[in-house]
């Protein structure tokens, strides 16, 4: 077992859009390293009971959260939900997130604001909710080094421009400040702030790009290390980060992609 199942004893973590994809593995790897695990999700509840049931079969603690993280009655809602289950929240992971792709001259307005809505305001709204709860229950030594820890997921696009992506490589692009900001805005209360810029992970928000050989071998092309990645390559940094292993680690991106933020293209010529 990769995930020493003591790491996270006696944390509370959320994780958005946890009932499928990335946030699903991190929600499973979190519950694996001890911690008690809301599962938030806006479609689908059966998923989202399906990781809870999951995690409660392997002796631990999850409870699923509706919520629609770009609303903020509802996110505030779901922190109530979360501390009168399980009393406070040490760990958020702002991993709610979705496309809408569109070349730049066809883009709506819905398409900009609902990437917007959901892939920066949603993480907003969670971190500020979750900031209030570790700035009024502060450090608990026994439990964790820091008054509480938020990863942000970002991607590859808060670096790379994506042609026909305007909207979600901008999301991106204000999740790297909204997340450094905030880390420097709340690191002296002890709250440690990062992210995770994923590259290339199989996920059904991606389907098309490795659904059929050629597709993959088209992407492979992008990705030094010639893999595409799989939701674990990115929850087991999640546990990392959100454990004291990482407690020095603060405003910063992880990028775990393959080497996709190398500049492929230089490989063979430049
Ligand atoms: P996914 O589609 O499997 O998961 C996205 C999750 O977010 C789903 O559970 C979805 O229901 C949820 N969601 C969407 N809108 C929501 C809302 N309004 N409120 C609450 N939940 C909502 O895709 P994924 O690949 O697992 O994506 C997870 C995160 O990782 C996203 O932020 C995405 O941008 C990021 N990411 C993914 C990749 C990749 O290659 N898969 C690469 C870089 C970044």
């Amino acid at each position: 077992m990769l995930v020493h199942e003591q790491l996270l004893r006696g944390q509370t973590a959320l994780v958005t859009g946890a009932n499928s994809g990335i946030g699903e593995a991190s929600a499973r790897a979190l519950a694996a390293a001890g911690a008690a695990v809301g599962v938030n999700y806006v479609v689908n509840p059966k998923q989202a009971q399906k990781v809870v049931g999951d995690i409660v079969a392997s002796r631990g603690r999850a409870v699923a959260l509706q919520a629609d993280v770009g609303n903020e009655d509802q996110v505030q809602a779901m922190f109530q939900t979360l501390f009168k289950e399980f009393g406070t929240i040490d760990i958020l992971v702002n991993n709610a997130g979705l496309q809408r792709d569109s070349a730049f001259t066809e883009m709506t307005l819905q398409q900009w604001n609902t990437v917007l809505t959901v892939n920066l305001t949603g993480q907003f709204l969670c971190a500020r909710e979750a900031a209030r709860e570790f700035r009024r229950r502060g450090v608990r030594p026994e439990i964790s080094q820091a008054a509480g820890k938020i990863v942000c997921m970002s991607s590859v696009h808060q670096e790379i421009p994506w042609a026909r992506h305007a909207n979600y490589a901008a999301s991106k692009g204000g999740v790297k400040m909204l997340m450094e900001t905030i880390a420097q805005e709340l690191g002296p209360e002890r709250i440690r702030v990062n992210a995770i810029a994923p590259g290339a992970i199989k996920t059904p928000i991606n389907h098309d790009a490795w659904a059929t050989p050629e597709a993959e071998a088209d992407l492979l092309r992008l990705i030094p290390y010639r893999r595409v990645g799989v939701v674990e390559d990115i929850s087991r940094a999640v546990v990392w980060l959100a454990s004291d292993l990482s407690d020095y680690v603060h405003g910063t991106t992880l990028f775990v992609d393959g080497g996709m933020t190398l500049f492929p293209g230089f490989a063979s010529g430049g």
